[in-house]
């Protein structure tokens, strides 16, 4: 009689041809790209989830999530605040893939908890989908100035070759959350940056502190790849 959370995604609308996207936006999605196996992947559990809420009752709750950051985010994963904080705290080249000019909708990830939470205590007749993210749209251009600024940096912004099938646009409509589930976000953008720069920020210290010759070290050399 368990309930079930399905952490969905986005992703599941592909490069979007309707926006904002509602949850009763089917998608647009290649399957056979090179970023399919995770939004097929994300799709057919969501397909498995509501098999099994109509054969056998189970009490599902399906969630999208949208791009979500934060604190305790992992600097070497590869996604774009984590990069652009990590290398504009090191004065590294900032790379931006494409022009830039792609959107995307950053949620801060106490936000999403209390969001997941939120859905997770709805009555059993709501299943989701339900977006849940920050409608606050902001391109990658936009992000990586912030940043810099932020972070009082000296990086230069390098322009690289996009990923296929990067979506161009991407923005919740949460509608739907914010009548059902009595939610919306309330940290925006440019606090929750400051925050997870602060995160950073100390991390890359601990680092370098442990990777000091004297005082006699305590713990072996660790990247912050480790530490985190
Ligand atoms: N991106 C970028 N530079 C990076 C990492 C990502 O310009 O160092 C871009 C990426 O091409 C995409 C956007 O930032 O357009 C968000 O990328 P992320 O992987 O964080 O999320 P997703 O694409 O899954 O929404």
């Amino acid at each position: 009689k368990s309930k079930i959370l399905l952490a969905s995604t986005s992703e599941i609308y592909g490069d979007p041809a309707v926006h904002p996207q509602t949850e009763d936006y089917w998608g647009n999605v290649n399957t056979v790209g090179t970023r399919s196996c995770y939004d097929e992947g994300k799709r057919c559990a969501e397909t498995l989830f509501f098999d099994y809420y109509r054969e056998h009752r189970l009490k599902i709750k399906v969630a999208r999530i949208f791009n979500t950051y934060g604190p305790r985010m992992h600097p070497n994963d590869g996604r774009v605040v984590s990069n652009f904080i990590m290398q504009a705290l090191q004065n590294e080249d900032i790379t931006i893939y494409g022009d830039g000019s792609q959107t995307r909708s950053f949620c801060y990830v106490s936000n999403l908890i209390d969001g997941l939470i939120k859905l997770m205590e709805s009555s059993d007749d709501f299943t989701g989908p339900v977006n849940i993210g920050n409608p606050n749209e902001c391109s990658i251009n936009e992000l990586a100035e912030k940043i810099i600024a932020f972070t009082k940096s000296t990086s230069n912004i390098i322009y690289t070759s996009l990923p296929e099938n990067d979506p161009v646009r991407r923005q919740p409509d949460i509608t739907l959350a914010v009548k059902i589930l009595g939610w919306k976000p309330t940290v925006e953008l440019d606090e929750g940056l400051n925050r997870t720069i602060d995160y950073f920020s100390k991390l890359i210290l601990s680092v370098s502190n442990i990777n000091k010759p004297e005082p006699p070290l305590k713990y072996s050399k660790k990247s912050v790849l480790e530490i985190a």
